[in-house]
């Protein structure tokens, strides 16, 4: 049995930054990390297209100013073997590999309240114990495999953008059919239309999408965004979504027709989540919402020539931002190609296989390959995956069968020691992901700094603070527009999963200083307790 003071799980950005902040205290600490080397979402998402929506200089760590001037971004969105290499540039910068084994995957973990310890388990590669268990497993990394009737007699290749295989994929010459147009197939589609002999999408339901304008960074641009880091840094900071841009300045409602227009035209020309973040009402007002939205629609029917498939193309399900925007190049733009077709499955079903064809119920598709671009089970799926005991044995899975809570989306009931970053109840997927993950690390390290301080063994979020948290993230929420989607933020995309809006919406900067509240008044909310209470 390996002993250590914390184990991290998972090897993405999370875990990595939280090796290094446990050394920094002083602590001993071992990550175990299912894949065979860092990097997290970057390691396992490999298909082509792969690249960041979040601009690379701000989706990037900002707790090393020396690592901030040593790396290099080459494009506004860095592509995914760029953030590959960032993430094991950190690994080896920080001399974290020593203290990480790959290969690991956690199975089981049981809190032993008696010695105030967790028991990990990998199913065959070894025990582990620790007082603490830091859960970095992401919020999206366990892909989501979609029931499609009688696939199992599908003889073509089949793969998934979210466990890509690691030599790539030649697509010359082939008959590809993909499913599933959320950021991952609107990413992947234009460069597989490029390289396929033809490409068939099928499409349940359509997504707004905002062009990147992704572009190389010129070096005069690269020196001053390093030379004003700082500043950059303390905006985002200050932000709703962590990022640099600037926000919430404009109203849809209260500009005139000609202004409005001109400011969606701007924002689009600026391109991602500007479109979504610069209005203040964009999100809590359906009028606006709509406005903008239909804006968006605006320009899929001039991009795309085929009318029909312009028409197919324009979401009307949900309101604009509602489900994550897709940030894309040239995805409209592909439907103009002539071996691309689009085929609207949700009028025209599935409705099984053949060894060398996908069938809908008025067509037969012959395919050498299927791509499912069908997402994940995010924000709790690879919590879930675990079997985790807390005290008295209560099971991770059982606590969270009528939805999933946390106390400021880090620590849940029941579970002692245990914490969980960009849990659920936290802004995590709503912001910049990599500073959502930056702040967890940052608190967490002075709660436990403050644990060494004053002798305290055990941890808990008291369950009233939990409830009461909770309540707080749905009625957020509920003030806006964004629980009107089936979007994954409310666990539609899987059958069976309790419908519960799990991030928190009212941004990155109002839960931190939330966060930094709890702290000061001494860990509000969480049961304290030294070793000989524990004991007594
Ligand atoms: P992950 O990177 O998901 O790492 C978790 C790790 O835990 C994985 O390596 C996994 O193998 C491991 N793990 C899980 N379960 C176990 C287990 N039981 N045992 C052992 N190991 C386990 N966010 C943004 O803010 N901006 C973006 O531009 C952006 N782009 C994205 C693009 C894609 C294709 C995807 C899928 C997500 C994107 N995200 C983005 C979200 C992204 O997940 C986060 O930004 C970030 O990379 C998450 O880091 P993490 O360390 O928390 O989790
Ligand atoms: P997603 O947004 O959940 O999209 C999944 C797609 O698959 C949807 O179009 C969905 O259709 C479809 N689908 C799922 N099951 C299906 C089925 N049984 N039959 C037909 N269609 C099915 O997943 P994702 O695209 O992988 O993205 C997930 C998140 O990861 C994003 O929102 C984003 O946060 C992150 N991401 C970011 C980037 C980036 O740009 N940097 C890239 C990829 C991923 P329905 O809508 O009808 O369910």
């Amino acid at each position: 049995m390996v002993e250590r003071d914390a184990v991290v799980v998972g090897a993405g950005f999370a875990g990595l930054y939280m090796l290094h902040k446990l050394r920094g205290l002083g602590l001993t600490c071992l990550v175990l990390e299912a894949g065979s080397g860092v990097g997290g979402t970057w390691f396992w998402n490999r298909y082509p297209g792969a690249r960041c929506d979040v601009e690379s200089f701000s989706y990037s760590y900002s707790f090393s100013e020396e690592i901030e001037q040593e790396w290099n971004w080459s494009h506004r969105y860095a592509m995914q073997p760029e953030i590959l290499a960032y993430a094991n540039f950190v690994a080896d910068r920080l001399d974290l590999r020593r203290d990480i084994s790959f290969g690991t995957r956690v199975t089981a973990a049981q809190y032993d309240e008696h010695q105030q310890h967790w028991l990990v388990d990998t199913g065959g590669e070894g025990s582990f114990r620790a007082r603490f268990l830091i859960m970095a497993t992401g919020c999206l990394s366990v892909p989501k495999a979609p029931d499609l009737p009688g696939l199992a007699h599908f003889r073509g290749d089949v793969l998934h953008t979210a466990d890509w295989p690691r030599e790539g994929y030649d697509f010359a010459g082939k008959h590809v059919g993909l499913i599933g147009t959320g950021s991952s197939g609107v990413q992947a589609i234009p460069i597989i239309a490029r390289q396929a002999g033809h490409l068939t999408v099928f499409q349940r339901t359509p997504n707004f999408s905002i062009p990147a304008w992704n572009a190389r960074l010129p070096e005069s641009q690269r020196r001053q965004m390093k030379k004003d880091y700082r500043t950059l840094r303390t905006r985002a900071r200050n932000s709703y979504a962590g990022d640099f841009a600037d926000e919430y300045y404009l109203s849809i409602l209260e500009m005139t027709p000609e202004e409005r227009e001109k400011a969606f035209e701007e924002r689009w020309r600026e391109g991602g989540f500007n479109y979504q973040y610069a209005f203040r009402d964009l999100m809590d007002n359906s009028a606006a919402n709509e406005l903008a939205a239909d804006f968006v629609r605006r320009k899929i029917r001039a991009i795309v020539r085929d009318e029909a498939t312009a028409e197919k193309l324009c979401p009307l399900d949900h309101p604009i931002g509602t489900k994550r925007l897709c940030v894309d190049s040239e995805y409209y733009e592909t439907y103009n190609l002539p071996n691309v077709a689009l085929v609207d499955i949700k009028s025209d079903p599935i409705t099984g296989f053949s060894v060398d064809a996908l069938e809908t119920r008025s067509t037969r598709y012959p395919l050498d390959t299927l791509v499912l671009a069908t997402g994940f089970d995010a924000m709790t799926g690879a919590l879930t995956a675990i079997d985790i005991r807390g005290r008295n044995r209560i099971s991770l899975k059982d606590s969270w069968r009528d939805g999933a809570g946390a106390y400021l989306g880090l620590a849940v009931t029941g579970f002692p020691n245990m914490f969980v970053i960009t849990g659920p109840g936290s802004p995590s997927v709503l912001a910049n992901v990599i500073l959502a993950i930056e702040q967890h690390v940052e608190w967490l390290g002075e709660l436990l700094q403050y644990a060494m301080v004053h002798g305290i063994s055990e941890i808990e979020a008291y369950a009233a603070a939990q409830e009461s948290w909770m309540e707080d993230v749905r009625d957020s929420a509920d003030r806006t527009l964004y629980p009107q989607a089936n979007s994954w933020y409310v666990g539609a995309n899987v059958p069976g999963k309790p419908r519960v809006f799990m991030p928190y919406v009212n941004g990155f900067q109002v839960y931190e200083a939330a966060c930094r509240e709890v702290a000061s008044a001494g860990y509000r909310g969480f049961r304290l307790a030294r070793a000989t209470e524990v004991a007594a």
